[in-house]
């Protein structure tokens, strides 16, 4: 290992800029909701966000389909990501299937599959057309802006987190670096939604470091997605050639590269997914940038030339953000398996749903710091289960969750590891959201993981 020079920091006062009762880190799918829900039950709230811009990877990343939301034709994740995806449809730019075309046919699924709102965890062929929903990453902005401010949550943007304060293990603020310079923001319950668990890490909370692939997400104007769907239906050999040449050249998607948004013409590309780089290491960020738009550039100038419906296909956009799944995992009080998510074993603790699976309460509790909680991609699982349990609406439901039982802490009293579940659960399914209190008939119970 090569040594690393050091130098000392000067230490100095840092001017408190904000107070709450709740501070939430992050201001993504997760820590939106963390934080409107917190202000919807009382909690005055400080929302930070290093971006100019809310959503996190669903709009700074450019993830545009919500999915991992419903067990068969049951709804599981409710709440406020269902309000999200009415306000985006209110706007024109959300897209979802009707609750009919929830089916297993070829004609459903030529019809949606481009869209993306399709089970893709279902082993059957066709794969069945279920409740997701297609977006616009400025849709997902506006709305979200329109929720923190209705809920009169302090939203402070442009807000770097650097570290923790920490005081005999109670968690007590943040401090944030800025334009403004450093500023501390102090909360009496914090939640970490930063999906890098850069709060708990700062505070020392146990944790491990999985990692996946990334990916450079990019938008393509000016495709003929009709022409393009006509040739993948009605010549699938020469379609299946060209496809996978395009593949070939971009070197890693799924099986879908590109898929329609409520933008006509426009396509989001969730690739190129490129291994071996860690979320959290500037290096690794700034190769894999230059990396990816290496690979788009390429990936361009074939589908121009090659591919039906792409031939006056221009860059519209690569995501702002990089693609990072998984980064640093919480080790909390409970770290869910890729046993306990495949299995679908419910929790009687369980305070947020996936698509079939459960997330118990213990799960968003670290071990060793007080006053903390956490919510979304970096919730206390191992990196096996965080791969198939990570989707945006899930993390929505973890960020609702914690609001509540922050809210429920402190108006009775307790640290948050001391929280009422019960009475958590009940606020969450009186305010529309499904705690999963209630199992589904296909849910596993095995004592052994309570
Ligand atoms: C390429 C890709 C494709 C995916 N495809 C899908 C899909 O099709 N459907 C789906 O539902 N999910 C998909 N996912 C997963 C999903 O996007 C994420 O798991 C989800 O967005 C996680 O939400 P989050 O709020 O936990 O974290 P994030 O979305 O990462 O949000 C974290 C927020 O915290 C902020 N932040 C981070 N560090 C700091 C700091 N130090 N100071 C201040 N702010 C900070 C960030 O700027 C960001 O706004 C995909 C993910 C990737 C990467």
């Amino acid at each position: 290992m090569t040594s690393v020079q050091l130098i000392d920091e000067p230490g100095g006062k840092v001017p408190v800029v904000a107070e709450a009762d709740l501070v939430v880190v992050g201001g993504g799918p997760a820590g939106i909701s963390a934080a409107v829900a917190g202000a919807r039950n009382g909690l005055s709230v400080v929302l930070l966000e290093r971006y100019a811009y809310l959503g996190g990877l669903a709009s700074g990343g450019m993830v545009l389909v919500l999915d991992d939301m419903c067990n068969g034709n049951e709804v599981t994740v409710k709440g406020i990501c269902s309000e999200l995806i009415d306000r985006m449809t209110t706007m024109g730019l959300c897209v979802t299937p009707p609750e009919a075309d929830w089916v297993a046919n070829d004609a459903k699924f030529q019809q949606w599959a481009r869209w993306g709102t399709y089970n893709f965890h279902s082993h059957s062929k066709p794969q069945p057309v279920c409740y997701a929903s297609a977006f616009d990453p400025d849709g997902f902005k506006r709305a979200s802006n329109d929720m923190v401010a209705e809920a009169k949550v302090n939203l402070r943007l442009h807000s770097w987190f650097s570290k923790t304060i920490v005081e005999d293990s109670v968690v007590k603020g943040v401090i944030c670096d800025s334009k403004s310079g450093r500023q501390a923001i102090l909360g009496k319950v914090v939640v970490d939604a930063t999906g890098d668990l850069d709060v708990a890490a700062s505070a020392g909370a146990a944790h491990s470091h999985g990692s996946f692939i990334v990916t450079t997400v990019f938008r393509l104007g000016g495709v003929d997605t009709d022409e393009a769907e006509r040739f993948e239906y009605q010549e699938p050999e020469a379609f299946a050639a060209i496809d996978r040449e395009a593949k070939r050249i971009m070197g890693g998607s799924w099986e879908r590269w590109w898929l329609k948004t409520p933008l006509p013409g426009i396509v989001w590309c969730n690739c190129p997914h490129m291994a071996g780089f860690d979320g959290t290491s500037v290096e690794d960020l700034t190769r894999a940038d230059f990396k990816g738009r290496e690979r788009i550039a390429n990936l361009v100038e074939y589908v121009r030339a090659s591919v039906p419906g792409f031939q006056n296909a221009f860059v519209v956009d690569v995501a702002p953000q990089i693609g990072v799944r998984t980064s640093r995992l919480l080790e909390g009080e409970y770290v869910l398996t890729k046993e306990d998510v495949a299995s679908r074993r419910h929790f009687t603790d369980s305070v947020a749903r996936g698509r079939d699976y459960y997330y118990p309460y213990r799960s968003l509790l670290p071990k060793d710091v007080k006053q903390l909680l956490v919510a979304g991609r970096h919730y206390s699982s191992t990196a096996a289960a965080q791969r198939i349990s990570r989707e945006i609406p899930p993390c929505m439901a973890m960020g609702e969750a914690v609001g509540v039982a922050a809210a429920v802490a402190l108006d009775q009293g307790v640290s948050v590891d001391k929280v009422d579940i019960a009475k958590v659960q009940r606020l969450l399914r009186e305010q529309g959201a499904d705690p999963g209190d209630a199992p589904a008939p296909n849910a596993t119970f095995q004592q052994a993981a309570e």
